[in-house]
């Protein structure tokens, strides 16, 4: 199949490319790509602590970066060592991810959230040699460091102080001597950063992102521009890659006003919106749908103007109750994977709600029917696959993993996926939670926008259960707001009016008190699926 044809710029052939034009990628390391881009608005806000009000000037960002490089320095790092981050967003996590990185060193960033199991898991995997964090994590520390003999980390460096820690304060504080010269860079070898894939459909995995990977995508980004002194919000994990790459790298290129909150509380997240008078900020779905439901949203005056959406699905009824309620422009959805560094498609104003827009600048795709792989065209579902400069060098330590999700250069997202005849993109499901009713595909997410639309309901998820006619049936499960008195079945029948005969609830509907979701947004539905099998 050689056919080719143009529409809107958009071209159709065995894959699809950008419609935006194509970009340089220097090659050079993240550090000095970064740091040259700060020189240029030195004496503006870079970061801002929304707890203490503390700010850095870009000025104060490069400098207490090439402090910090050199006490890492003397304290005995080299290129190649890495060294774990796990401490809540705030404005030092800029400061310590430029350092490590202009030393050569590799970042692993770990989930704030993470137990000692689970943060003794990926010490021992990345190797990471020192670790980051906050007083109030340092016994969680002990306990992983306790935990296996073979972890190796020499310092715990903390932010603010603790008895048996060197505090980053001290490293800030460092003459500089020892730092002389950005480390060298082979930037389409080296890995910069080593963030874990947020464990979704099975265990992380450590995603190796070389400095290409990372500049790439900031550079592919270009086309949704940034005004200079811009106020946003960084209450995504810094940990995550869309909170690292879109958030903390993207925005401060362009001499944006960062304001980092720890997590995400909603008091603390409605005043500071309103307080710093925030206009735009990067959120995921489950924020989107506090800000557009929840009553106390009301109590505050916020001058929101646009919001940016990435990491699950977002319908388009959602969307628009949400503009509507806030009185924003609009929400800008993008679709990645932390594998992609990890932005593959961006819908730019006037946005098309229900799309996740458009390839990005140097990016291929093809989508591909999961049973035969051959290529389909406009308005056909398969699996997304992607090609660009922003696809991974591999998985840490899983070279089968690796080799199953790139094949022949292409990057298998697990998504499916279709695109319109203007090279617009719909993400319908994850592939391994599609639900299969009597051989019909049922896309969970699919449902819950249509749940969602109920005036009664707050939040819910589906997921798909055994059954032994069917295969599998949907099941739903729903937070109702406060004080209403539908019925699990009031839900159902609703449902039943809207959707195609094999979507109905067929599993029933359960009223919970909240969803389980990952701090990027995602809903564990293998959570509510374990608690479902176990009967609990
Ligand atoms: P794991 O791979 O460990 O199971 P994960 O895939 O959830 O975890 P991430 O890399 O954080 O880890 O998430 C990438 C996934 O998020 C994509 O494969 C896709 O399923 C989903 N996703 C991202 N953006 C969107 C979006 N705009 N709409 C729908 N789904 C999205
Ligand atoms: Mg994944």
């Amino acid at each position: 199949c050689h056919f080719k044809f143009q529409s809107h710029g958009f071209i159709f052939m065995l894959h699809n490319l950008s419609v935006h034009p194509s970009v340089d990628v220097p090659d050079t390391s993240f550090a000095s790509f970064m740091l040259s881009k700060y020189e240029k608005h030195k004496n503006l806000i870079a970061i801002e602590n929304g707890i203490t009000g503390e700010t850095y000037t870009y000025d104060q960002v490069i400098t207490k970066t090439l402090k910090t490089a050199s006490a890492l320095k003397k304290a005995g790092y080299k290129a190649g060592d890495t060294v774990a981050i796990f401490i809540r967003n705030s404005p030092e996590y800029l400061v310590i991810i430029l350092a490590a990185s202009a030393l050569g060193l590799v970042i692993s960033t770990v989930n704030s959230s993470y137990t000692s199991f689970e943060l003794c898991r990926q010490l021992l995997d990345s190797k990471s040699s020192a670790i980051f964090t906050n007083p109030d994590l340092v016994p969680l520390v002990k306990e992983a460091l306790a935990t296996s003999s073979k972890i190796n980390i020499k310092d715990i460096f903390v932010l603010g102080n603790h008895h048996g820690c060197r505090p980053l304060s001290s490293l800030m504080e460092d003459d500089g001597s020892a730092f002389t010269e950005l480390a060298p860079c082979n930037s389409k070898e080296d890995t910069m950063v080593l963030p874990y894939s947020s464990g979704t459909t099975g265990m992380p995995k450590g995603v190796m992102l070389t400095h290409h990977n990372i500049i790439s995508n900031i550079i592919q980004l270009n086309i949704f521009p940034i005004d200079e002194k811009e106020r946003l919000l960084g209450i995504l994990p810094f940990y995550h890659i869309y909170g690292m790459v879109v958030v903390l790298f993207y925005n401060t290129l362009y001499g944006a006003h960062i304001v980092t909150l720890p997590k995400f509380e909603p008091e603390g997240f409605l005043s500071t919106l309103q307080n710093k008078k925030i206009q735009m900020a990067h959120l995921v779905p489950p924020l989107i749908l506090f800000l557009t439901k929840h009553p106390m949203v009301e109590d505050y005056n916020l001058c929101l103007r646009q919001i940016l959406s990435g990491a699950a699905p977002l319908g388009k009824d959602l969307c628009i109750e949400c503009t509507e309620r806030l009185g924003i422009n609009s929400i800008v959805q993008g679709y990645g994977l932390t594998e992609t560094s990890p932005v593959v498609l961006l819908d730019l104003p006037p946005v098309k709600y229900s799309s996740v827009g458009t390839l990005i600048g140097n990016t291929e795709s093809k989508i591909v029917d999961t049973k035969t792989g051959q290529i389909l065209g406009p308005m056909e579902s398969g699996e997304l696959c992607i090609r660009g400069p922003q696809v991974m060098k591999g998985y840490l330590n899983k070279p089968e993993a690796t080799a199953e999700m790139i094949k022949d250069g292409w990057l298998h997202t697990g998504d499916i996926a279709h695109y319109d005849e203007n090279g617009y993109f719909y993400i319908t499901e994850r592939l391994k939670e599609l639900i299969k009713y009597k051989g019909f595909q049922v896309p969970p997410a699919e449902l819950e926008s249509v749940i969602l639309t109920h005036s009664d309901v707050q939040d819910c998820a589906v997921i798909g259960i055994p059954d032994e006619l069917a295969g599998e049936v949907p099941r739903g499960y729903v937070v109702l707001k406060k004080d209403k008195n539908v019925k699990e079945n009031d839900i159902a029948k609703y449902i039943e009016n809207k959707v195609a005969p094999h979507k109905k609830l067929r599993g029933g509907v359960e009223f919970v008190s909240e969803i389980p979701k990952s701090a990027a947004g995602k809903i564990l539905r293998r959570v509510l699926k374990d608690k479902y099998l176990s009967g609990k």
